[in-house]
């Protein structure tokens, strides 16, 4: 099945430099920044720089380097942010909204990195 890409959507636009965003890490492939309605205190969506929706688009779509140069990232956003996981308890919580019953905003893949307090139980 095609996927179809709105180039309009606020993430295109991010990317494209028409609309800034705060900047966490970037590489060849993806662009990490801070959420402009953080839910933690440290809420950073990592994206893609190729053309997805969602998690299963680019994950059937997607180059092995697109997926490792994304997948490099988010363990470069843990790192600054110095949630690895390790036994002082640190840690994150990595979520993907995707389609309609996942609630999903934006049609551009992103991966939402919540860390910097206890997250409690996801209610779901
Ligand atoms: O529901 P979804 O996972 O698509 O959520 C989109 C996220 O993008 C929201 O957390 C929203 O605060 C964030 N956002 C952003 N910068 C924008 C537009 C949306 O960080 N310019």
């Amino acid at each position: 099945m095609p996927y179809a890409y709105d180039t309009t959507n606020i993430f295109a636009r991010i990317l494209t430099g028409e609309i800034p965003c705060n900047k966490v890490a970037e590489n060849e492939h993806a662009l990490a920044f801070n959420d402009i309605q953080p839910q933690a205190p440290h809420h950073v969506l990592v994206i893609p720089k190729g053309a997805y929706v969602d998690a299963a688009h680019f994950a059937r779509d997607a180059s092995d380097a697109e997926i490792l140069g994304f997948t490099r990232l988010v363990a470069e956003v843990c790192a600054r942010l110095k949630v690895m996981p390790g036994e002082d308890g640190a840690g994150f919580r990595a979520i993907t909204n995707a389609g309609g019953d996942g609630v999903q905003e934006v049609p551009h893949y992103h991966l939402h990195i919540l860390a910097g307090r206890p997250l409690g139980r996801m209610l779901l």
